[in-house]
Protein backbone atom coordinates (compact mmCIF):
# COMPACT_ATOMS: atom_id res chain seq x y z
CA UNK A 1 0.00 0.00 0.00
CA UNK A 2 1.38 3.51 -1.29
CA UNK A 3 1.49 5.70 2.40
CA UNK A 4 1.19 8.51 0.06
CA UNK A 5 -2.23 7.42 -2.44
CA UNK A 6 -3.49 6.25 0.50
CA UNK A 7 -3.26 9.29 2.71
CA UNK A 8 -4.60 12.03 -0.37
CA UNK A 9 -7.52 9.31 -0.85
CA UNK A 10 -8.18 9.39 2.70
CA UNK A 11 -8.12 13.40 2.97
CA UNK A 12 -10.35 13.63 0.06
CA UNK A 13 -13.01 11.17 1.49
CA UNK A 14 -12.64 13.41 4.29
CA UNK A 15 -13.86 16.75 2.07
CA UNK A 16 -16.41 14.95 0.30
CA UNK A 17 -17.88 12.37 2.18
CA UNK A 18 -20.46 13.06 5.35
CA UNK A 19 -20.50 10.10 6.84
CA UNK A 20 -17.54 8.62 8.79
CA UNK A 21 -14.19 7.73 7.11
CA UNK A 22 -12.06 6.37 9.26
CA UNK A 23 -8.23 5.18 9.09
CA UNK A 24 -5.92 2.72 10.41
CA UNK A 25 -5.37 4.62 13.74
CA UNK A 26 -9.24 5.98 14.78
CA UNK A 27 -11.82 4.83 16.99
CA UNK A 28 -13.90 1.59 16.18
CA UNK A 29 -10.84 0.64 12.67
CA UNK A 30 -10.03 -2.38 14.81
CA UNK A 31 -14.43 -3.59 15.19
CA UNK A 32 -14.96 -2.49 11.35
CA UNK A 33 -11.65 -3.97 9.66
CA UNK A 34 -13.19 -7.34 9.41
CA UNK A 35 -15.65 -9.74 10.09
CA UNK A 36 -16.40 -13.53 11.24
CA UNK A 37 -15.54 -14.58 7.91
CA UNK A 38 -13.07 -11.86 6.86
CA UNK A 39 -9.81 -12.76 6.54
CA UNK A 40 -8.44 -11.81 10.16
CA UNK A 41 -5.46 -9.81 8.97
CA UNK A 42 -6.97 -7.55 6.79
CA UNK A 43 -6.28 -4.26 7.00
CA UNK A 44 -8.31 -1.67 4.79
CA UNK A 45 -6.10 1.90 4.09
CA UNK A 46 -9.70 3.53 4.97
CA UNK A 47 -12.80 3.24 5.69
CA UNK A 48 -15.65 4.96 4.31
CA UNK A 49 -18.96 4.73 6.45
CA UNK A 50 -21.53 6.12 4.30
CA UNK A 51 -24.63 7.77 4.74
CA UNK A 52 -25.96 8.12 1.38
CA UNK A 53 -25.57 7.47 -2.09
CA UNK A 54 -23.78 10.42 -3.01
CA UNK A 55 -21.26 9.11 -0.24
CA UNK A 56 -21.39 5.34 -2.46
CA UNK A 57 -20.48 7.47 -5.23
CA UNK A 58 -17.28 9.54 -3.77
CA UNK A 59 -15.98 5.83 -2.52
CA UNK A 60 -16.46 4.52 -5.91
CA UNK A 61 -14.81 7.36 -7.09
CA UNK A 62 -12.11 7.22 -5.12
CA UNK A 63 -11.58 3.40 -5.85
CA UNK A 64 -11.79 4.00 -10.05
CA UNK A 65 -9.00 6.91 -9.71
CA UNK A 66 -6.87 5.62 -7.21
CA UNK A 67 -6.78 2.08 -8.41
CA UNK A 68 -7.43 0.42 -4.61
CA UNK A 69 -9.42 -2.38 -4.28
CA UNK A 70 -13.17 -1.33 -3.12
CA UNK A 71 -14.75 -4.06 -0.99
CA UNK A 72 -18.52 -3.19 -0.59
CA UNK A 73 -20.07 -4.55 2.81
CA UNK A 74 -24.05 -4.26 3.63
CA UNK A 75 -24.45 -7.10 6.49
CA UNK A 76 -20.55 -8.52 5.98
CA UNK A 77 -21.44 -11.94 6.06
CA UNK A 78 -19.73 -12.78 3.03
CA UNK A 79 -18.50 -16.40 3.58
CA UNK A 80 -15.86 -16.08 0.95
CA UNK A 81 -14.32 -13.24 3.04
CA UNK A 82 -15.32 -10.59 0.54
CA UNK A 83 -16.72 -8.10 2.91
CA UNK A 84 -12.79 -6.59 3.73
CA UNK A 85 -9.55 -5.59 1.81
CA UNK A 86 -5.80 -5.51 2.78
CA UNK A 87 -4.65 -2.72 2.07
CA UNK A 88 -7.94 -0.88 -0.20
CA UNK A 89 -11.41 0.71 0.66
CA UNK A 90 -13.76 -0.55 2.95
CA UNK A 91 -16.95 0.61 1.49
CA UNK A 92 -19.73 0.01 4.62
CA UNK A 93 -23.32 0.07 4.41
CA UNK A 94 -24.01 -0.70 7.72
CA UNK A 95 -25.50 2.66 8.72
CA UNK A 96 -27.92 2.92 5.74
CA UNK A 97 -30.75 1.91 7.37
CA UNK A 98 -33.56 4.05 5.60
CA UNK A 99 -36.94 2.10 5.04
CA UNK A 100 -40.40 3.67 4.03
CA UNK A 101 -43.22 1.48 3.63
CA UNK A 102 -45.82 1.79 1.22
CA UNK A 103 -49.07 0.15 2.69
CA UNK A 104 -51.38 0.62 -0.50
CA UNK A 105 -48.66 -0.10 -3.08
CA UNK A 106 -47.74 -3.19 -0.53
CA UNK A 107 -43.77 -2.17 -1.09
CA UNK A 108 -41.13 -0.93 0.60
CA UNK A 109 -38.08 1.19 -0.14
CA UNK A 110 -34.62 0.74 1.45
CA UNK A 111 -31.50 1.04 1.65
CA UNK A 112 -28.78 -1.90 1.74
CA UNK A 113 -27.60 -1.60 5.35
CA UNK A 114 -30.92 -2.92 6.96
CA UNK A 115 -29.99 -6.95 8.46
CA UNK A 116 -32.91 -9.22 7.20
CA UNK A 117 -34.02 -8.92 10.56
CA UNK A 118 -34.61 -5.42 11.47
CA UNK A 119 -36.18 -5.30 7.48
CA UNK A 120 -38.83 -7.96 8.76
CA UNK A 121 -39.67 -7.00 12.68
CA UNK A 122 -40.46 -3.21 10.54
CA UNK A 123 -42.15 -4.30 7.95
CA UNK A 124 -43.85 -7.13 10.15
CA UNK A 125 -45.52 -4.13 12.53
CA UNK A 126 -48.07 -3.84 9.34
CA UNK A 127 -48.62 -7.89 8.90
CA UNK A 128 -45.82 -8.18 5.74
CA UNK A 129 -42.93 -9.41 4.83
CA UNK A 130 -40.39 -9.87 1.88
CA UNK A 131 -38.32 -13.67 1.94
CA UNK A 132 -34.54 -13.23 2.52
CA UNK A 133 -33.07 -16.56 4.50
CA UNK A 134 -32.85 -18.00 7.51
CA UNK A 135 -30.42 -15.57 9.70
CA UNK A 136 -31.70 -12.05 10.75
CA UNK A 137 -28.18 -10.77 10.82
CA UNK A 138 -27.43 -11.53 7.34
CA UNK A 139 -27.81 -8.30 5.21
CA UNK A 140 -29.85 -7.39 2.35
CA UNK A 141 -27.82 -5.81 0.10
CA UNK A 142 -25.35 -8.85 -0.14
CA UNK A 143 -28.38 -11.64 -0.20
CA UNK A 144 -30.42 -10.08 -2.57
CA UNK A 145 -27.71 -9.72 -5.38
CA UNK A 146 -27.00 -13.15 -5.03
CA UNK A 147 -30.71 -14.44 -5.13
CA UNK A 148 -32.00 -15.03 -1.72
CA UNK A 149 -33.01 -18.31 -0.59
CA UNK A 150 -35.05 -18.81 2.64
CA UNK A 151 -38.37 -19.69 4.97
CA UNK A 152 -40.78 -17.83 2.31
CA UNK A 153 -38.87 -19.57 -0.99
CA UNK A 154 -41.72 -21.98 -2.24
CA UNK A 155 -44.71 -19.61 -1.13
CA UNK A 156 -43.21 -15.84 -2.89
CA UNK A 157 -40.30 -17.08 -4.81
CA UNK A 158 -36.65 -15.85 -3.86
CA UNK A 159 -35.88 -12.49 -2.32
CA UNK A 160 -35.05 -11.38 -6.01
CA UNK A 161 -38.27 -12.55 -6.98
CA UNK A 162 -39.69 -9.89 -5.08
CA UNK A 163 -37.48 -6.89 -6.14
CA UNK A 164 -39.08 -3.78 -8.07
CA UNK A 165 -36.45 -1.75 -8.43
CA UNK A 166 -32.74 -1.09 -7.30
CA UNK A 167 -30.46 2.14 -7.39
CA UNK A 168 -27.65 0.99 -8.70
CA UNK A 169 -24.07 3.39 -8.42
CA UNK A 170 -21.90 1.87 -11.52
CA UNK A 171 -18.16 1.88 -11.90
CA UNK A 172 -18.26 4.98 -13.55
CA UNK A 173 -19.90 7.14 -10.76
CA UNK A 174 -24.02 7.22 -12.57
CA UNK A 175 -26.68 6.31 -10.33
CA UNK A 176 -29.36 4.39 -12.24
CA UNK A 177 -32.33 3.55 -10.68
CA UNK A 178 -33.00 0.47 -12.79
CA UNK A 179 -36.28 -1.69 -12.94
CA UNK A 180 -38.22 -4.20 -15.81
CA UNK A 181 -38.65 -0.74 -17.93
CA UNK A 182 -35.54 1.22 -17.11
CA UNK A 183 -32.12 0.03 -17.78
CA UNK A 184 -33.58 -3.54 -17.79
CA UNK A 185 -29.82 -5.46 -18.49
CA UNK A 186 -28.72 -3.36 -15.43
CA UNK A 187 -31.57 -4.96 -13.64
CA UNK A 188 -31.30 -8.51 -14.40
CA UNK A 189 -27.81 -8.51 -13.93
CA UNK A 190 -28.91 -7.07 -10.05
CA UNK A 191 -31.01 -10.26 -9.43
CA UNK A 192 -28.22 -12.94 -9.40
CA UNK A 193 -25.12 -11.07 -10.47
CA UNK A 194 -23.56 -10.86 -6.87
CA UNK A 195 -22.65 -7.62 -6.87
CA UNK A 196 -20.82 -7.48 -10.20
CA UNK A 197 -22.33 -4.52 -12.18
CA UNK A 198 -22.68 -1.54 -9.10
CA UNK A 199 -23.40 -1.00 -5.69
CA UNK A 200 -26.77 -1.20 -5.18
CA UNK A 201 -27.82 1.84 -2.94
CA UNK A 202 -31.99 1.20 -2.63
CA UNK A 203 -34.19 -1.48 -2.98
CA UNK A 204 -37.69 -1.58 -3.78
CA UNK A 205 -39.39 -4.88 -2.52
CA UNK A 206 -42.66 -6.23 -2.74
CA UNK A 207 -44.23 -6.73 0.73
CA UNK A 208 -46.46 -9.91 1.08
CA UNK A 209 -49.32 -10.17 3.81
CA UNK A 210 -47.31 -12.44 6.22
CA UNK A 211 -48.37 -12.25 9.44
CA UNK A 212 -48.89 -15.21 11.32
CA UNK A 213 -47.45 -18.26 10.47
CA UNK A 214 -47.16 -21.80 11.83
CA UNK A 215 -43.70 -22.33 12.13
CA UNK A 216 -40.23 -22.95 14.23
CA UNK A 217 -37.91 -26.16 14.79
CA UNK A 218 -38.76 -29.69 14.70
CA UNK A 219 -35.82 -32.25 16.28
CA UNK A 220 -36.36 -35.82 14.92
CA UNK A 221 -33.54 -38.54 14.92
CA UNK A 222 -31.44 -38.33 11.50
CA UNK A 223 -31.85 -42.07 10.45
CA UNK A 224 -32.26 -42.38 6.89
CA UNK A 225 -35.80 -42.96 7.07
CA UNK A 226 -36.49 -39.70 8.83
CA UNK A 227 -34.06 -37.95 6.00
CA UNK A 228 -35.94 -39.27 2.93
CA UNK A 229 -39.03 -39.02 4.19
CA UNK A 230 -38.50 -35.33 5.40
CA UNK A 231 -37.54 -34.70 1.52
CA UNK A 232 -40.70 -36.66 -0.21
CA UNK A 233 -42.66 -34.74 2.10
CA UNK A 234 -41.14 -31.14 2.14
CA UNK A 235 -40.89 -31.72 -1.97
CA UNK A 236 -44.76 -32.81 -1.65
CA UNK A 237 -45.86 -30.25 0.83
CA UNK A 238 -47.93 -27.25 -0.90
CA UNK A 239 -46.09 -24.10 -1.53
CA UNK A 240 -47.17 -22.39 1.82
CA UNK A 241 -44.54 -24.50 3.28
CA UNK A 242 -40.63 -24.04 3.00
CA UNK A 243 -38.46 -26.01 5.12
CA UNK A 244 -34.69 -25.76 5.96
CA UNK A 245 -33.26 -28.98 7.47
CA UNK A 246 -29.89 -29.56 9.20
CA UNK A 247 -28.43 -33.06 9.90
CA UNK A 248 -25.86 -32.72 12.75
CA UNK A 249 -24.97 -34.18 16.20
CA UNK A 250 -27.14 -32.78 18.41
CA UNK A 251 -25.78 -29.69 20.22
CA UNK A 252 -26.58 -29.11 24.05
CA UNK A 253 -30.00 -27.52 23.58
CA UNK A 254 -31.97 -26.79 26.94
CA UNK A 255 -35.03 -27.70 25.15
CA UNK A 256 -33.50 -31.22 23.89
CA UNK A 257 -33.09 -33.89 26.44
CA UNK A 258 -29.62 -34.38 27.81
CA UNK A 259 -29.40 -37.77 26.53
CA UNK A 260 -30.14 -36.76 22.51
CA UNK A 261 -27.37 -34.32 22.79
CA UNK A 262 -24.46 -35.81 20.93
CA UNK A 263 -26.71 -37.81 18.90
CA UNK A 264 -27.75 -37.70 15.26
CA UNK A 265 -30.53 -35.09 14.63
CA UNK A 266 -32.51 -33.89 11.86
CA UNK A 267 -33.03 -30.33 13.21
CA UNK A 268 -35.20 -28.43 10.76
CA UNK A 269 -36.76 -24.73 10.56
CA UNK A 270 -40.43 -25.26 8.92
CA UNK A 271 -42.80 -21.87 8.24
CA UNK A 272 -46.03 -22.40 6.60
CA UNK A 273 -48.15 -19.63 5.76
CA UNK A 274 -51.02 -21.04 4.59
CA UNK A 275 -54.25 -21.31 6.98
CA UNK A 276 -53.67 -22.51 10.61
CA UNK A 277 -55.77 -25.71 10.10
CA UNK A 278 -54.30 -27.04 6.71
CA UNK A 279 -50.77 -25.93 8.26
CA UNK A 280 -51.41 -27.91 11.16
CA UNK A 281 -52.43 -30.79 8.85
CA UNK A 282 -49.36 -30.97 6.54
CA UNK A 283 -47.02 -30.24 9.94
CA UNK A 284 -48.61 -33.70 11.34
CA UNK A 285 -47.09 -35.66 8.51
CA UNK A 286 -43.37 -34.14 9.71
CA UNK A 287 -44.19 -35.05 13.10
CA UNK A 288 -45.26 -38.92 12.40
CA UNK A 289 -41.82 -39.85 10.83
CA UNK A 290 -40.87 -40.64 14.15
CA UNK A 291 -40.88 -39.38 17.45
CA UNK A 292 -39.71 -35.78 17.94
CA UNK A 293 -36.69 -34.84 20.14
CA UNK A 294 -38.34 -31.69 20.28
CA UNK A 295 -41.14 -29.84 18.60
CA UNK A 296 -41.10 -26.13 19.28
CA UNK A 297 -43.66 -25.06 16.10
CA UNK A 298 -46.33 -23.09 17.25
CA UNK A 299 -48.33 -20.02 15.58
CA UNK A 300 -45.90 -17.01 15.79
CA UNK A 301 -45.45 -13.85 14.46
CA UNK A 302 -43.37 -14.36 10.91
CA UNK A 303 -39.73 -12.57 12.21
CA UNK A 304 -40.00 -14.01 15.65
CA UNK A 305 -38.54 -17.25 13.38
CA UNK A 306 -35.16 -15.35 13.21
CA UNK A 307 -33.17 -15.89 16.31
CA UNK A 308 -31.21 -12.60 15.82
CA UNK A 309 -28.04 -15.07 16.15
CA UNK A 310 -24.80 -13.25 16.30
CA UNK A 311 -22.05 -15.03 14.27
CA UNK A 312 -19.14 -15.94 16.50
CA UNK A 313 -15.45 -16.46 15.18
CA UNK A 314 -15.47 -19.19 12.54
CA UNK A 315 -14.21 -22.37 13.27
CA UNK A 316 -11.60 -24.09 11.00
CA UNK A 317 -14.20 -25.87 8.24
CA UNK A 318 -14.30 -27.56 5.16
CA UNK A 319 -17.14 -27.04 3.35
CA UNK A 320 -19.31 -27.15 -0.13
CA UNK A 321 -22.73 -26.56 -1.25
CA UNK A 322 -24.55 -26.98 -4.41
CA UNK A 323 -27.23 -28.37 -5.78
CA UNK A 324 -28.87 -31.90 -5.91
CA UNK A 325 -31.21 -33.77 -8.17
CA UNK A 326 -32.51 -36.21 -5.30
CA UNK A 327 -32.18 -37.59 -1.79
CA UNK A 328 -33.98 -41.49 -2.12
CA UNK A 329 -32.80 -44.36 -0.10
CA UNK A 330 -29.19 -44.64 -1.28
CA UNK A 331 -28.41 -40.79 -0.39
CA UNK A 332 -30.04 -40.63 3.19
CA UNK A 333 -28.58 -43.40 4.36
CA UNK A 334 -24.51 -41.84 3.13
CA UNK A 335 -25.72 -38.72 4.99
CA UNK A 336 -27.14 -40.45 7.48
CA UNK A 337 -23.97 -42.42 8.34
CA UNK A 338 -21.60 -39.02 7.80
CA UNK A 339 -23.60 -37.22 10.10
CA UNK A 340 -23.05 -40.30 12.91
CA UNK A 341 -19.58 -40.55 12.10
CA UNK A 342 -18.07 -40.68 15.27
CA UNK A 343 -15.34 -37.98 16.41
CA UNK A 344 -16.63 -35.78 13.55
CA UNK A 345 -18.61 -32.41 13.65
CA UNK A 346 -20.60 -32.34 10.30
CA UNK A 347 -23.08 -30.57 8.88
CA UNK A 348 -25.74 -31.33 6.21
CA UNK A 349 -27.89 -28.75 5.24
CA UNK A 350 -30.86 -29.49 3.33
CA UNK A 351 -33.20 -27.22 1.61
CA UNK A 352 -36.24 -27.94 -0.74
CA UNK A 353 -37.13 -26.17 -3.49
CA UNK A 354 -39.79 -26.16 -5.90
CA UNK A 355 -42.88 -23.97 -5.44
CA UNK A 356 -43.00 -20.03 -6.25
CA UNK A 357 -39.14 -20.27 -7.20
CA UNK A 358 -39.75 -22.55 -9.84
CA UNK A 359 -41.97 -21.22 -11.49
CA UNK A 360 -39.81 -18.03 -12.96
CA UNK A 361 -38.33 -18.48 -15.99
CA UNK A 362 -34.54 -19.57 -15.61
CA UNK A 363 -33.89 -16.20 -18.24
CA UNK A 364 -35.57 -13.98 -16.07
CA UNK A 365 -33.13 -13.17 -13.72
CA UNK A 366 -29.55 -13.84 -13.29
CA UNK A 367 -30.00 -16.67 -10.91
CA UNK A 368 -30.67 -19.21 -13.44
CA UNK A 369 -31.36 -22.91 -11.24
CA UNK A 370 -35.19 -22.45 -11.16
CA UNK A 371 -35.72 -26.29 -11.91
CA UNK A 372 -33.44 -27.78 -8.70
CA UNK A 373 -35.36 -29.11 -6.59
CA UNK A 374 -33.13 -28.95 -3.89
CA UNK A 375 -29.78 -27.04 -2.29
CA UNK A 376 -27.04 -29.10 -0.45
CA UNK A 377 -24.76 -27.65 1.86
CA UNK A 378 -22.19 -29.79 3.62
CA UNK A 379 -19.97 -29.16 6.18
CA UNK A 380 -16.91 -30.93 8.56
CA UNK A 381 -15.39 -29.10 10.80
CA UNK A 382 -11.52 -29.79 11.29
CA UNK A 383 -9.36 -30.88 14.15
CA UNK A 384 -6.08 -30.24 12.76
CA UNK A 385 -4.61 -30.85 9.55
CA UNK A 386 -4.57 -34.94 9.41
CA UNK A 387 -8.84 -34.56 10.32
CA UNK A 388 -9.21 -32.08 7.53
CA UNK A 389 -7.38 -34.57 5.27
CA UNK A 390 -10.16 -36.64 6.35
CA UNK A 391 -12.88 -34.86 6.16
CA UNK A 392 -11.95 -33.27 2.43
CA UNK A 393 -12.00 -36.94 1.68
CA UNK A 394 -15.36 -37.01 2.48
CA UNK A 395 -16.38 -33.85 1.18
CA UNK A 396 -14.90 -35.69 -1.94
CA UNK A 397 -17.54 -38.26 -1.64
CA UNK A 398 -20.01 -36.74 -0.60
CA UNK A 399 -20.21 -34.37 -3.10
CA UNK A 400 -21.08 -37.11 -5.49
CA UNK A 401 -24.64 -36.07 -4.76
CA UNK A 402 -24.46 -32.72 -6.18
CA UNK A 403 -25.25 -32.20 -9.78
CA UNK A 404 -22.12 -29.54 -10.50
CA UNK A 405 -24.22 -26.45 -10.26
CA UNK A 406 -23.63 -23.97 -7.62
CA UNK A 407 -25.42 -20.91 -5.56
CA UNK A 408 -23.37 -17.86 -5.73
CA UNK A 409 -24.57 -16.82 -2.38
CA UNK A 410 -23.15 -20.00 -0.64
CA UNK A 411 -19.53 -20.05 -2.54
CA UNK A 412 -16.11 -19.98 -0.63
CA UNK A 413 -13.12 -18.52 -2.04
CA UNK A 414 -13.56 -21.78 -4.88
CA UNK A 415 -11.79 -20.56 -8.02
CA UNK A 416 -13.80 -19.25 -11.31
CA UNK A 417 -14.70 -22.45 -12.08
CA UNK A 418 -17.27 -22.53 -9.01
CA UNK A 419 -18.10 -19.05 -9.88
CA UNK A 420 -18.93 -20.21 -13.07
CA UNK A 421 -21.23 -22.87 -12.12
CA UNK A 422 -23.45 -20.16 -10.80
CA UNK A 423 -24.25 -19.07 -14.14
CA UNK A 424 -24.85 -21.54 -16.69
CA UNK A 425 -24.92 -21.00 -20.26
CA UNK A 426 -26.96 -18.13 -21.58
CA UNK A 427 -27.21 -17.17 -18.28
CA UNK A 428 -23.15 -16.34 -17.83
CA UNK A 429 -22.97 -14.58 -21.58
CA UNK A 430 -25.38 -11.93 -20.83
CA UNK A 431 -23.78 -11.46 -17.39
CA UNK A 432 -20.60 -10.54 -18.87
CA UNK A 433 -22.39 -8.46 -21.46
CA UNK A 434 -23.41 -6.46 -18.85
CA UNK A 435 -20.29 -6.16 -16.76
CA UNK A 436 -18.58 -4.80 -19.84
CA UNK A 437 -21.69 -2.15 -19.79
CA UNK A 438 -21.57 -1.19 -16.51
CA UNK A 439 -18.04 -2.12 -14.84
CA UNK A 440 -15.75 -2.40 -18.27
CA UNK A 441 -12.35 -2.01 -15.47
CA UNK A 442 -13.47 -4.74 -13.31
CA UNK A 443 -13.89 -1.90 -10.49
CA UNK A 444 -16.19 -4.62 -8.36
CA UNK A 445 -13.83 -7.47 -8.61
CA UNK A 446 -13.72 -8.37 -4.70
CA UNK A 447 -16.22 -10.76 -5.33
CA UNK A 448 -17.59 -14.44 -6.96
CA UNK A 449 -16.03 -12.04 -10.00
CA UNK A 450 -17.35 -12.01 -13.55
CA UNK A 451 -14.13 -10.29 -15.33
CA UNK A 452 -15.58 -8.02 -18.48
CA UNK A 453 -13.53 -10.46 -20.75
CA UNK A 454 -15.39 -13.58 -19.60
C1 LIG B 1 -24.92 -17.30 9.00
C2 LIG B 1 -25.28 -17.17 7.54
C3 LIG B 1 -26.54 -17.58 7.11
C4 LIG B 1 -26.89 -17.46 5.77
N1 LIG B 1 -28.13 -17.86 5.36
C5 LIG B 1 -28.50 -17.69 4.08
C6 LIG B 1 -29.81 -18.06 3.65
O1 LIG B 1 -30.61 -18.56 4.42
N2 LIG B 1 -30.13 -17.86 2.36
C7 LIG B 1 -29.25 -17.31 1.45
O2 LIG B 1 -29.65 -17.14 0.30
N3 LIG B 1 -28.02 -16.95 1.84
C8 LIG B 1 -27.62 -17.14 3.11
N4 LIG B 1 -26.35 -16.81 3.49
C9 LIG B 1 -25.40 -16.31 2.49
C10 LIG B 1 -25.56 -14.82 2.35
O3 LIG B 1 -26.70 -14.53 1.59
C11 LIG B 1 -24.34 -14.23 1.63
O4 LIG B 1 -23.19 -14.49 2.38
C12 LIG B 1 -24.52 -12.72 1.42
O5 LIG B 1 -23.53 -12.28 0.52
C13 LIG B 1 -24.41 -11.96 2.73
O6 LIG B 1 -24.83 -10.65 2.56
P1 LIG B 1 -24.27 -9.52 3.53
O7 LIG B 1 -24.76 -8.21 3.05
O8 LIG B 1 -24.51 -9.89 4.94
O9 LIG B 1 -22.71 -9.70 3.29
P2 LIG B 1 -21.54 -8.74 2.83
O10 LIG B 1 -20.32 -9.47 3.24
O11 LIG B 1 -21.74 -7.37 3.30
O12 LIG B 1 -21.67 -8.77 1.27
C14 LIG B 1 -21.31 -9.91 0.54
C15 LIG B 1 -21.00 -9.53 -0.88
O13 LIG B 1 -22.20 -9.11 -1.50
C16 LIG B 1 -21.96 -7.99 -2.34
N5 LIG B 1 -22.73 -6.87 -1.82
C17 LIG B 1 -23.08 -6.61 -0.53
N6 LIG B 1 -23.82 -5.51 -0.47
C18 LIG B 1 -23.93 -5.03 -1.73
C19 LIG B 1 -24.59 -3.93 -2.29
N7 LIG B 1 -25.27 -3.07 -1.54
N8 LIG B 1 -24.49 -3.73 -3.62
C20 LIG B 1 -23.79 -4.59 -4.40
N9 LIG B 1 -23.16 -5.66 -3.92
C21 LIG B 1 -23.23 -5.89 -2.59
C22 LIG B 1 -20.48 -7.73 -2.32
O14 LIG B 1 -19.87 -8.41 -3.37
C23 LIG B 1 -20.04 -8.34 -1.01
O15 LIG B 1 -18.73 -8.80 -1.07
C24 LIG B 1 -25.96 -16.94 4.82
C25 LIG B 1 -24.69 -16.55 5.26
C26 LIG B 1 -24.34 -16.66 6.60
C27 LIG B 1 -22.98 -16.25 7.04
Amino acid sequence: MNPLITADVTERLRQHVAGRVIAPDETDYETLRTTPAGAPDARPAVIVRARSTADVVQAVAAARESGLELAVRSGGHSGAGHSTTDGGILLDLGEMKELEVDLERRTARVQPGLTAGEYNEAVGRHGLATGFGDTGSVGIGGITVGGGMGLLTRRYGLTIDSLLAAEVVTADGTVLEADTDHHEDLFWAVRGGGGNVGVVTRLTFRLHPVDEVLGGMLVLPATAEVIEGFVRLATAAPDELSTIANLMPCPPLPFVPAEVHGRPVLMAQLVHTGPLEAARRTLESFRSLAEPYADLVRPMRYPDIFQGEEAGPMPEVVSRGGFARRIGAQEASALAEAVATPGSARIVQIRVLGGAAARVDAAETAFAHRDQPMMLMLVAFCDGPEDRARQERWLEEASGMLDGAAYVNFLGREGPERVRAAYPGATWDRLVEAKRRYDPGNLFRLNQNVPPTG
